[in-house]
């Protein structure tokens, strides 16, 4: 693999949440993960979900920040699909680096509840 991201960079937004330095809408946390409300939802419940370890994306993290972010992704996915939430699908969004879309840079998976004929905001 020939990826060499710059460094991680400890004063990016998703950081500053982890301290608590700035405020986030959290809705569910263990040990590995936090998720919270995104502030320019592009759906009604647009949630993130990220891990509490250092990583700036998909190509630099570890077996274990994947799993423990999928798990949550999973867990919260599910809970939006049942009573009372009641989704119709779930969108999944994840951006790597500038050049795909990603403005934050510690790692994080959108999830995005659907209802049936919806549009997703720009
Ligand atoms: O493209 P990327 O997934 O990196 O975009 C960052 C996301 O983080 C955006 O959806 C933005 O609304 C969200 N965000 C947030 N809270 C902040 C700063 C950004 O939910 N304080």
């Amino acid at each position: 693999m020939d990826y060499n991201p710059e460094p991680y960079d400890d004063d990016n937004i998703f950081a500053k949440i982890l301290r608590e330095e700035i405020p986030a809408f959290r809705v569910y946390e263990d040990a590995d993960t936090v998720c919270f409300m995104d502030i320019m939802p592009r759906v009604d419940g647009h949630m993130l979900v990220i891990p509490k370890t250092p990583c700036r994306n998909v190509l630099d993290a570890s077996p274990e920040q994947l799993a423990a972010c999928m798990k949550t992704v999973q867990k919260i996915s599910r809970a939006l699909m049942g009573a009372p939430y009641g989704a119709d699908g779930i969108t999944l969004q994840q951006f790597n680096e500038g050049d795909g879309g990603q403005e934050v840079f510690h790692l994080h998976f959108h999830i995005l509840p659907r209802r049936a004929g919806d549009s997703l905001r720009p």
